[in-house]
């Protein structure tokens, strides 16, 4: 350990001549509401902070997210090269914001947009999906808003329509930015928006309808050309022109490669604008989204502002205005270290160890299997017979072999349905799929010589509405697990969890 004479100054007694873990610093317990009163040496500063985070679970064995979780070490060395550059300083930084653009061209060319050779796209990165949805909300918003004042139309009951499976950040977006959310809700066996019920709720001020690309319940696509076919035919009826935002956060860098064929982007008529997370099958770590419009028509002009504090003349269009400007480079890197044929390559990777780990899921004989063989590379499975033991188990269970995998239910009207949900990503190989289903096996062999679970949880509540709770089988099982103090106080702390998960539904697994 590097010796520090600096505090030895300040602290007027020998430090240097301990080890960190030697030194009072790891006797004391670190203040954690206000900040201390003197300094600390960067060795133990480091130790402290580095030990304690290890408690985190392994990101790599992070099997709920869809997000990056290893690039090359090239990239990370590019990503820290230029931890100390601040995006927003494009006159400071021109070449960042040159690489910027240029990811936008790519992108909005990957998503057919129409744009002659040459051409320069409509788009922004931004910090995430969430972001790139709050901006392409708000230009609806303005565009329906000017449409309305030039009618002579009132314009303060905005709407938007979603399915209820929409990832949280379009809630946020409504309460936000005050525009009413109708979802159409999912039901028993469809777990996507039905284009046609999404269509009977526009009226004359729905904003846009959200379609999602790679849903984050199960990974399924949404039907967008199907949609576009119901709205176009709406619109010529009524005279309106409402259009349609695609939320592309996972499945927009999945379908130009795996389904060239797909129509879901700019070459449906309705769609006006599409976001994707380049943290996600982007290849980019935590940090960076994309948001592309058609053209310059649907980005409307009042929106974007332009600054010159720090030179020439900036147009932004974001939320925040500072952000670091590493992300943006890795995108880059991304798209020239890899180029199609490398996305291609690496998509259909993921896609095939998603298959191989469904067989392998399905070969236990416990489960069904809730995601589509088209969409996102995961794996969503739910128990056959939940009587004894649920997905939250498994999903606790699963931890002490390190690995981490969300257990949570549908959305509304199918919150009945728990499941499971393992996210294929690049770095996810055969081998640890091949072990997770090991130890899938291991939980599935401990639980059933467990005592089933004593306390009813509230999606079986739900669940008992249409279909009494099943009788327990095993009379002796029951007897055990009234014996049992310590299976209790276990249980009523995991159905509180459970509560809670199934409370705040959209908070938990899916992002
Ligand atoms: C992940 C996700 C989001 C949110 O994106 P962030 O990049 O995490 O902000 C929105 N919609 C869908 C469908 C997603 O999968």
């Amino acid at each position: 350990m590097p010796l520090s004479t600096a505090s030895e100054k300040i602290h007027g007694f020998s430090e240097n001549l301990h080890s960190t873990f030697a030194s009072r610093y790891v006797q004391t317990s670190l203040p954690r509401f206000s900040m201390p009163a003197n300094e600390i040496s960067k060795e133990a500063a480091y130790q402290i902070i580095s030990d304690e985070l290890m408690l985190d679970g392994n990101p790599r064995l992070n099997l709920a997210s869809f997000v990056t979780t290893w690039m090359e070490p090239e990239c990370d060395k590019l990503i820290c090269e230029s931890l100390n550059k601040n995006y927003i300083d494009m006159d400071e930084y021109p070449v960042t914001t040159e690489l910027q653009d240029r990811c936008v061209n790519m992108i909005a060319r990957l998503f057919n947009a129409p744009l002659r050779d040459g051409e320069s796209a409509f788009g922004v990165g931004t910090v995430g999906s969430s972001e790139a949805i709050m901006l392409a909300g708000l230009a609806f918003k303005r565009k329906w808003q000017n449409k309305c004042k030039s009618e002579g139309r009132p314009f303060d009951k905005p709407n938007i329509v979603t399915g209820a499976n929409v990832q949280v950040c379009w809630e946020k977006f409504a309460r936000y930015f005050e525009v009413e959310l109708k979802d159409v809700k999912l039901r028993d066996g469809y777990y996507i928006m039905d284009p046609e019920k999404a269509v009977d709720l526009v009226d004359e001020n729905t904003i846009c309808v959200c379609a999602i690309l790679g849903s984050t319940y199960n990974g399924e696509f949404e039907d967008v050309q199907k949609l576009n076919e119901l709205l176009e035919e709406k619109n010529k009826k009524t005279g309106w022109d409402t259009p349609i935002h695609v939320d592309a956060a996972s499945g927009g860098f999945l379908a130009p490669f795996l389904y060239p064929e797909l129509e879901w982007d700019f070459r449906l008529s309705c769609v006006r604008s599409i976001n994707v997370s380049g943290h996600k099958y982007g290849l980019v770590y935590p940090g960076i989204g994309w948001v592309i419009w058609k053209s310059k028509q649907d980005l409307p002009e009042e929106l974007i502002f332009h600054v010159n504090y720090l030179g020439s003349d900036q147009p932004t269009f974001t939320l925040n205005f500072s952000k670091g400007a590493g992300q943006i480079i890795a995108q880059y890197y991304q798209f020239i270290r890899l180029g199609f044929e490398g996305y291609k390559s690496i998509m259909e990777n993921c896609r095939e160890n998603a298959r191989i780990l469904r067989d392998e899921i399905l070969k236990t004989g416990r489960f069904d299997i809730l995601s589509k063989d088209m969409g996102v590379p995961l794996v969503a499975f739910s128990l056959k017979d939940k009587s004894q033991h649920d997905e939250y188990e498994i999903a606790d269970h699963l931890r002490r072999y390190g690995w981490i995998v969300p257990a949570y239910t549908m959305a509304p009207d199918a919150q009945h349905v728990s499941l499971l949900r393992v996210v294929v990503r690049e770095d996810f190989s055969r081998t640890l799929a091949e072990r997770l289903v090991r130890d899938v096996r291991k939980v599935l062999l401990y639980l059933d010589a467990r005592p089933p679970k004593s306390i009813e949880h509230p999606h079986t509540a739900v669940a008992s509405v249409n279909e009494q709770p099943k009788p327990s089988r095993n009379s002796d099982r029951d007897h055990l697990r009234a014996l049992s103090v310590f299976d209790k106080t276990l249980n009523s702390v995991r159905a509180f969890k459970v509560w809670k998960k199934n409370a705040l539904h959209k908070t938990n697994g899916v992002c």
